[in-house]
This record gives C-alpha cells, sequence and structure tokens, in this order.
C-alpha cells in the first residue's frame, strides 16, 4: 500500500473532476474557509503571536491551505508555512498555490522553535495499514502474493497475535483487523511536539469512531471503486481512520484532545450556513450549486458523518470550536 501509493502520488495530480477523487477543500471554499476561522480564533485566543508555524500534511493542490491562509490572514495571522509532502509533482502545484512554502518529506525536519498549528486532511487514510487475521493457529498478516501473474490475497506464515490489542485476542476465525503503524508514528510525532512546543492540530479524515472488524481497503480511479490489487501505483488506496487509535496516542504522549466531531456538525458550529447565505448573496446565479456543495460536505447521507474532525492540542491551549 506504501509503495503503490508512493507512485501513485508522485506520478499525478490526482484530484478532481479529472483526476480519481476528490476532497472536501476541492468540493467547496467553505471547507477550507472556516478551517481558517478556526485557526485564527485559536491563535487570537493565544495572543496572536507572530511566532508561529503553519503545517500541513499532505496538502494536495495546496487548495485548504490558500483558503486557510486567506481566511486567518483576515486576522492578521501571517504564519512561517511548512508541507510536509512526499510527491514531488504536487509539490509544483503546492508551490503555485503557496509561493513561500517549505517542503519536507516527513515530520522530523519541522522545524521545533515555536508552536505548530497543523492541518492534515485526507492524509492519514493514505497511510499503509497493515491487515491482521485470525487464522485456526491464531493471528497471522494479511500478505499479498502471486496467484498466477496476479496479486492475491494470502495469509502470512508468522504468528502476530503480540500485536493485536487485547480486546481482538479472542475474536472468532475469520475476523479482520486493520493497524497503521505508519499513523501512528505520525500521530505520536504531532503529539510530542504539540505537548514541547505548543500548538494544536486538526486531523479531518473518514473512519468510525472506534476500530471495526472488517477490511476497508478501497481503491479509488475515475471516481470508481476498483480491486485495491488490480492497478497497483495507479489507483487511489485508502482505509478508514482509526480515530480511536489516534486519540489514545495523542493522550500517550502528553497531548490534549479537544474532541472527536462528524464533520457535519463540525461545520454546522463554526457557522457554514451564514457563510453559504453571504457566498449565495454574492453571487446569486451560483446559488444552487453552492447549496449543493454545502450539502455535500454537511449531509449524513454524504459526507457529513463519516468524516469527522480530531482537534489535539498541547497543555495550555484552549479547545478549539466546533467539538461541543
Ligand atoms: N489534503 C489534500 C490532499 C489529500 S490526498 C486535500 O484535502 O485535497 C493525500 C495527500 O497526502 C497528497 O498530497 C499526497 O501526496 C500526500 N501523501 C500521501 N502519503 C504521504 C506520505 N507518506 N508522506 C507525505 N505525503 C503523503
Amino acid at each position: 500500500m506504501g509503495d503503490s501509493n508512493a507512485r501513485y502520488y508522485a506520478s499525478r495530480d490526482p484530484l478532481g473532476d479529472e483526476g480519481d477523487f476528490i476532497t472536501a477543500p476541492e468540493i467547496s471554499q467553505m471547507f477550507g474557509e472556516l478551517v481558517g476561522l478556526w485557526i485564527a480564533d485559536l491563535w487570537v485566543k493565544m495572543g496572536a503571536s507572530k511566532n508561529i508555524h503553519y503545517v500541513e500534511l499532505g496538502p494536495g493542490r495546496g487548495t485548504l491551505a490558500k483558503d486557510v491562509l486567506k481566511t486567518a490572514g483576515k486576522y492578521g495571522f501571517d504564519p512561517q508555512i511548512h508541507f510536509v509532502e512526499g510527491s514531488l509533482e504536487l509539490r509544483k502545484i503546492q508551490r503555485q498555490a503557496v509561493p513561500t512554502v517549505r517542503f519536507h518529506n516527513d515530520l522530523s525536519t519541522l522545524p521545533d522553535d515555536r508552536p505548530l498549528l497543523i492541518v492534515a486532511n485526507e492524509f492519514f487514510d493514505a497511510l499503509p495499514v497493515h491487515q491482521l487475521v485470525r487464522s485456526a493457529d491464531g493471528w497471522r498478516e494479511r500478505m499479498v502474493g502471486l496467484e498466477g501473474d496476479k496479486f492475491a490475497f494470502v495469509a502470512g506464515d508468522k504468528p502476530m497475535d503480540s500485536i493485536v490489542p487485547k480486546s481482538w485476542k479472542s475474536a472468532s476465525q475469520g475476523a479482520l483487523i486493520e493497524t497503521s503503524p505508519a499513523a501512528s508514528t505520525v500521530m505520536a510525532e504531532i503529539a510530542q511536539r504539540l505537548t514541547n512546543q505548543g500548538g494544536a492540530a486538526l486531523i479531518a479524515d473518514y473512519g468510525p469512531p472506534e476500530l471495526r472488524e472488517g477490511s476497508t481497503l478501497q481503491a479509488l480511479k475515475d471516481h470508481k471503486k476498483v480491486d485495491p490489487l488490480e492497478h497497483p501505483g495507479e489507483a487511489d488506496l485508502t482505509t478508514h481512520v482509526d480515530f480511536e487509535m489516534l486519540q489514545d496516542i495523542a493522550t500517550k504522549n502528553g497531548a490534549e484532545v479537544m474532541g472527536l466531531q462528524q464533520q457535519g456538525e463540525w461545520l454546522r458550529q463554526l457557522h457554514i450556513d451564514t457563510r453559504l447565505e453571504a457566498l449565495q448573496r454574492k453571487s446569486p446565479q451560483n446559488a444552487d450549486q453552492l447549496k449543493r456543495q454545502r450539502d455535500r460536505l454537511v449531509e449524513d447521507d454524504q459526507m457529513g458523518v463519516l468524516f469527522k474532525m480530531l482537534g489535539v492540542c498541547g497543555r495550555r491551549w484552549p479547545i478549539g470550536e466546533g467539538f461541543e
């Protein structure tokens, strides 16, 4: 999954109508604007210091960062800007959106001198997972092997019982769970930095509130679901994000969890409908389209419930808006 996605993102712009999938900031500017307000609010509450870094993980086309910085900029927010981005192809597009950005391959090279305000939208879902399956002989990893000239899932031969969470040890035969050491590592680094440097992180992604049984591995190509093994490096591979695990790791590394909120409710609490009305007044000819975009982000049967916002902060930082 890691190799496939590295190749996938390195070789194209995957977003938008011409690409394979679309994300909240690409659906509507309202998403980035409200994230920008959220950031500005926290930053003002903390004294509006010039000494601050804005960090985005996996910024795609840079659309979210651009909308965030424009909105928060109206309140004087003028941070140093850092993107963690693996794809050189996407870096080019991101630099056009945000010319003053500094790039990083991972979080290790981010500065450690000031508080960080970190945003990640649909970044964690692209990080590789391991799938563990309960076989007759205990837990095994589900591996990818060859059947003829085709990739196929096969059971690994090494016992994996020691890394299965306690509550899952006695699951019945055939049960499958997913775990992502890559996601755990990133979350631990975020939490340690917020603890040591101060700051806050807003993580938007999709998944259930606690770990569930079953494979959530999904491949998207041309906006359609395809077999995850059919097009290695040519389709976007994602899984549901394990928010239970992310919160647990944040807390264990000294950070505070502000809350986990459904995206629709979070956007409502940040007054998306007021923003919608303002945009509709400004361009009445687009009123219906704007409403459809708002619905796509907010409504239960669209992105409103499956997508979540996780807020995390360092000690002594205030709880951000949207988590009531
Ligand atoms: N946040 C954007 C794009 C989401 S797509 C949006 O909401 O539109 C996932 C992004 O994460 C892409 O920019 C991709 O190149 C980046 N990415 C995926 N895996 C990564 C990794 N391991 N390291 C760094 N960036 C990664």
